[in-house]
């Protein structure tokens, strides 16, 4: 690939950003890291009602938090004047035309064209409208909304996602780019901000490929280059269905707020929906350095919590002590700490659990109390080291005949009140002698 490529994310600031949003920010960063190119964040934001600066602000706080940095940043409401030049553009070439149908008409026109089996394409009314006809309608308060006239041509491209796609003519309507009180819409906006910021691959979702196949037209009208395209499936949730930006719980911002790891998530998206099965060892570097976008299938994949939840404890166990640290938020861990329970976390912040454990009070769990102050008395002398436990099982075993999990599991509950947990035989040096004692006795400590 050419250090030419430039691609960018554009979400509309109206509500948070989900898995399936984060899963095509991913897509694109790949896509650009791997070809040494440009990675751009639009915010479109040209939808004034819904569109909210806090939605803007999560934007970049989920990217950031992912690990996507972007290397420039446009936002549609700082190009509106851009749009306006386009549209002048248009119009000197005669492929803009004023329309006065009211939604209602246009929806009557659509019941109609149905009823006799044909497609519920615009028919182009209002391009026989005389100068005095508009005049008349201007009068009467009426404003217009302009379309696009589409020419008779296919269009088609060689999708980098789905292989080739082909639009014939005359089963599209000709697009509304300018509403009744004067607004741009997406598909002129998106068109001038992708033909003026030299965007070479528009990746996106595939719900945006008749979009496409309109688009192709107007980067033509506009003069620009057409870009490559990729619209990959789109991602179900569990149950089959779409996802939507409502889905409050599929947020990044709640799943960032129930401990997932960026770095699980990012493995789990770039893998979903290809032939492979991320391990949650990957790096971003990694993932960038092997990224190929025809990997993705045709069938839309599903989000499945448990996979990566799975993926989530995978990726923490490959996490050094100083990817850590910082948010372990556990004063006096060190890395001996870590190692001991990293490979017993599904969370990061599970290991705050562990720490209480070795360091807080535990109330033993004791079955076999005499066995347990056997035990005890057959503690050697600190100073301890990783070899200490094996040594004293065995002299524990010697005495009471114990062994396996019957030898090991009263020690274990009667240590850290678990059935289940890191080694002992390397929490034993971490717990120290005398808590060992006193829990082995049965103590809270
Ligand atoms: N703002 C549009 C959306 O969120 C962008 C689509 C595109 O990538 O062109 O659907």
């Amino acid at each position: 690939m050419s250090a030419s490529i430039k691609v960018r994310f554009a979400p509309s600031p109206t509500g948070l950003l989900h898995v399936g949003n984060a899963r095509l920010a991913l897509v694109n960063w790949l896509f650009a890291r791997h070809g040494a190119g440009v990675f751009l964040l639009r915010l479109d934001d040209t939808d004034l009602e819904r569109s909210r600066p806090e939605y803007a602000d999560a934007i970049e706080q989920d990217l950031r938090w992912l690990g996507l940095d972007w290397d420039e940043f446009a936002r549609q409401s700082d190009r509106l004047d851009r749009y306006d030049a386009a549209v002048e553009r248009l119009k000197a070439a005669g492929r803009l035309y004023p329309c006065y149908e009211t939604p209602e008409e246009l929806s009557l026109k659509r019941r109609l064209q149905q009823g006799q089996g044909r497609p519920p394409v615009y028919d182009r009314a209002a391009r026989n409208l005389t100068d005095a006809d508009r005049a008349k309608l201007e009068t009467g308060g009426h404003r217009p909304h302009w379309r696009f006239l589409l020419a008779e041509e296919i269009v088609e491209w060689e999708d980098l996602a789905r292989g080739p796609v082909h639009f014939e003519p005359g089963h599209m309507s000709d697009p509304v780019l300018i509403r009744e009180d004067g607004h741009p819409l997406y598909t002129l906006s998106s068109v001038v901000d992708d033909g003026e910021l030299g965007i070479t691959h528009v990746i996106r979702g595939e719900d945006h490929v008749a979009n496409t196949a309109v688009q192709v037209q107007l980067f033509r009208a506009l003069g620009f280059d057409v870009p490559g395209f990729a619209h990959l499936p789109l991602l179900m949730g569990d149950d089959g269905k779409p996802l939507s930006k409502r889905l409050e719980s599929l947020s990044l911002k709640a799943l960032r707020e129930v401990g997932l790891e960026a770095r699980a998530l990012c493995a789990y998206l770039a893998h979903l929906g290809t032939s492979l099965a991320a391990t949650g060892e990957e790096t971003m570097q990694a993932m960038s350095a092997g990224f190929d976008i025809t990997g993705f299938g045709r069938a839309a994949p599903r989000f499945d919590r448990t996979e990566l939840d799975h993926l989530n404890a995978r990726a923490l166990h490959h996490l050094t002590f100083e990817e850590v640290w910082d948010r372990l938020g556990i004063e006096g861990a060190d890395e001996a700490f870590w190692e001991a329970v990293q490979p017993n976390l599904a969370k990061l912040s599970d290991a705050a659990e562990w720490w209480r454990i070795l360091h807080g009070d535990v109330t033993p769990v004791i079955e076999d109390a005499d066995f347990c102050r056997k035990a005890g008395e057959l503690l050697p002398p600190e100073p301890w080291d990783e070899t200490t436990f094996k040594s004293w099982t065995e002299a524990v075993k010697a005495e009471t005949g114990a062994k396996g999990k019957s030898l090991f599991m009263p020690l274990r509950q009667a240590l850290t009140g678990m059935e289940h947990g890191p080694e002992l035989r390397v929490l034993l040096p971490m717990l120290g002698r005398a808590r060992a004692l006193a829990r082995l006795a049965g103590e809270t400590s």
